[in-house]
């Protein structure tokens, strides 16, 4: 049983079905979908097709708005790099998006202003403040649900102001939240397979058809992908990906709401049984439902860490932190850096059980009472 996985917003277990789906497209199946004279090359070919129809289906898109990238990471890079606008982002965005703003500030004079949030981590802005923070022709780019606290924010409104393009990193929303991209008015989205339990190293950007023409191109080549991604595709890792998708189209809901019973329950049990933690984040439904970012009154988190990592898999605040070592999440939301340091994050995904959630509670308040003595 031991270590338990709690660190599902830092990456997930391939599902079996997912597995199973990907193998005969590194044996038998091995053609080049841009083979466009035999078989193996139209059956490959064949197969992505299908996988971008599941991706699409799943966030209510058109199949020729995705394109298949190598990540989330990828996906935010072309949207910030691809258009040359001036930029308006969050302070607790992914390093994938606030690396990539610094890096474009350090090389052009594009503008690029940041939106505080309040201590839950909910953006600061409304259609009464919108104007004096966001300007006509902007690029907006707001993250769906963030990767260390959780908390969901609404970007619905921001589609009442048609001359803005807007992106949202959607890394952690797939799967976790019913995604319609054209009701949201979204233009681009950044998508992850690995966080949904498919493999590492592919994703997908939707480019919303009415809009593409203003994305320009990051890599050059064979002109696979419209042009936009050049590139042999990866096709085994497209086709997990396009049945991670498959299989959330159908069990998403109660999926969710298993993981949200489990997250509760051992929410409860740690703050019950440990005086002096503070959970930070959203509340209930307005949280990722396998999140659980909390800080213990641990003496020294290393001594805590090195205590339940025997035991449980859990994450030190952020996979993703900041150069510092300090959560930028959870500093921009307020939090003390005394309360930052003792933070952890905790989070609970498809293959948990309710044994091991009870387990893992045990373990935690175990590590931590043997790292304060
Ligand atoms: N954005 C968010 C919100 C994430 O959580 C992650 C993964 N930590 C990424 C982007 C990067 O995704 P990928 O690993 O697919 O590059």
């Amino acid at each position: 049983m031991y270590p338990i996985y709690l660190d599902n917003h830092s990456t997930t277990k391939v599902d079996p079905r997912v597995l199973d789906s990907m193998i005969p497209w590194f044996s038998e199946n091995y053609g080049n979908p841009s083979s466009r004279s035999h078989q193996h090359g139209w059956k490959a070919e064949e197969a992505v097709e299908q996988a971008r129809t599941h991706v699409a289906s799943l966030i209510k898109a058109k199949p020729s708005e995705i394109i298949f990238t190598s990540g989330a990471t990828e996906s935010n890079n072309f949207v910030l790099k691809g258009i040359s606008r001036s930029i308006v982002t969050t302070k607790i965005e992914h390093k994938s998006i606030l690396s990539t703003c610094s890096w474009i500030k350090s090389i052009s004079n594009r503008n690029i202003n940041y939106i505080d949030v309040d201590n839950c981590g909910k953006i600061n802005i409304n259609l009464s403040n919108f104007l004096t923070l966001i300007k006509p022709y902007d690029l907006v780019s707001i993250m769906m649900a963030n990767n260390e606290v959780g908390t969901i924010n609404n970007i619905d409104f921001l589609n009442k102001f048609p001359s803005i393009l807007i992106h949202s990193d959607m890394a952690q929303s797939l799967g976790k939240i019913p995604i319609d991209i054209k009701s949201l008015g979204v233009n681009f989205a950044s998508f992850s397979a690995h966080k949904i339990y498919g493999p590492k190293g592919v994703g997908a950007l939707y480019i919303d058809e009415n809009v593409s023409h203003l994305l320009s191109p990051l890599i050059h080549g064979g002109g696979q992908e419209q042009g936009i991604r050049s590139g042999t595709l990866n096709v085994p890792s497209i086709v997990g990906f396009g049945k991670a998708c498959e299989i959330l189209e159908t069990e998403q809901d109660s999926e969710n709401s298993y993981i949200f019973d489990l997250r509760n329950k051992l929410e409860k049990m740690l703050l019950d049984s440990i005086p002096g933690s503070i959970v930070h984040g959203a509340l209930g439904l307005e949280r990722l439902p396998g999140n659980i970012n909390i800080s213990l009154p641990c003496k020294d988190i290393n001594s805590f860490m090195a205590y339940v990592s025997d035991k449980v898999s859990l994450s030190l605040g952020s996979a993703c932190m900041s150069n510092s070592g300090k959560s930028h999440v959870l500093s921009a939301m307020g939090i003390s850096d005394e309360e930052i340091l003792r933070s952890i994050r905790i989070g609970i995904g498809r293959f948990n059980t309710e044994e091991e959630i009870n387990e893992a509670a045990k373990a935690i308040i175990w590590a931590l009472e043997m790292s304060n003595k």
